[in-house]
């Protein structure tokens, strides 16, 4: 077998579309929306993230302002920033790129963001509402909406499969979790405590590796003719690869998203997709 490729360009391209259509019906309301980016630091890593969205900004006509704050800002000085975004009715969506500094108490500028401008979807409100249905995933976490909108892309229906996913974080993981039992899925989340993490990873239809750790997920993992969905972005040498051992499960499975052109480019569209929806809420 030789997998079908999920490609989240593809995907992802045809979302930024549709949200392109949505800004062009506002700007004809006199409506420019506009996504705030707040960077502390230089980490070079956080800096070509905040790229790919300001680049998918400017394709659909949404105004993306990033605000690079120096490496010695306090957590007052970024909460007070963010307080005044929330109270300026130009600014429709404030993303705090992560991680921050470790001085910075990082629960305290997340609580800070306004629910209603949250387009990460990490605030503790948009993320407890989730859990009531999927009516209620307004502001839902991109990474878990990519993945998501990339399975339904491609017709994968998640109801009665077991989906298990490697790795626990609140941004992946977790979220991810939800929307799936909310679409009716069989869910198991391993970490880095599982014991015999391929009994879990083995029975997977839909098998999700956000682990962090370059090519952590081999062929003997997973089932024949499983969906497999990489997450993970890890710099080997220079290249941008996944957590799955690509070539390997490849010949195993029936889907797999690749890295690079999987479910980053996804994300950033999911966030696009989120700055619009500020607009009905
Ligand atoms: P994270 O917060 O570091 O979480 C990693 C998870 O993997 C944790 O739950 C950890 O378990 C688990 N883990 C680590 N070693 C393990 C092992 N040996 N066996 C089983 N589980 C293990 O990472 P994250 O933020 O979720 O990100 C995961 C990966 O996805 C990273 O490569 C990140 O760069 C990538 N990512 C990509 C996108 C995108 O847009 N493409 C977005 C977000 C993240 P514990 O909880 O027990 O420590």
């Amino acid at each position: 077998m030789t997998a079908t490729l999920l490609d989240g360009r593809l995907v992802s391209d045809l979302l930024l579309k549709g949200v392109s259509h949505k800004v062009s019906a506002l700007k004809k309301k006199k409506i420019a929306p506009k996504l705030v980016i707040i960077i502390v630091g230089d980490n070079p890593a956080s800096l070509s993230y905040i790229r790919q969205k300001s680049n998918a900004a400017q394709k659909t006509g949404i105004v993306c302002e990033v605000k690079n704050l120096p490496e010695k800002t306090t957590t007052k000085n970024l909460v007070s920033l963010i307080e005044k975004l929330n109270k300026d009715n130009k600014t429709h969506g404030i993303l705090v790129q992560l991680p921050l500094p470790p001085k910075i108490e990082t629960p305290l500028v997340i609580r800070a963001v306004d629910p209603k401008k949250d387009v990460d979807g990490f605030n503790a409100y948009n993320l407890g509402k989730m859990f009531l249905s999927k009516e209620f995933e307004k502001l839902a976490p991109c990474t878990p909406s990519g993945i998501i909108k990339l399975l339904e892309h491609y017709k994968i229906s998640v109801a009665g499969k077991n989906v298990t996913i490697v790795g626990r974080s609140n941004i992946v993981g977790k979220p991810l979790a939800v929307m799936l039992i909310n679409r009716d899925a069989t869910v198991t989340v391993c970490h880095s405590k599982t014991r015999n993490l391929t009994d879990y990873t083995k029975r997977a239809d839909i098998l999700v590796a956000a682990v962090g750790r370059p090519n952590f997920i081999k062929a003997a993992m997973v089932k024949t003719g499983a969906i497999v969905i990489d997450v993970g972005v890890n710099k080997v040498d220079g290249k941008l690869v996944g957590d799955v051992d690509f070539k390997a499960v490849a010949k195993k499975a029936s889907f797999i998203s690749p890295v690079p052109g999987g479910i980053g480019p996804m994300t950033v569209a999911c966030l696009m997709e989120n700055v619009i929806k500020t607009f009905n809420i």
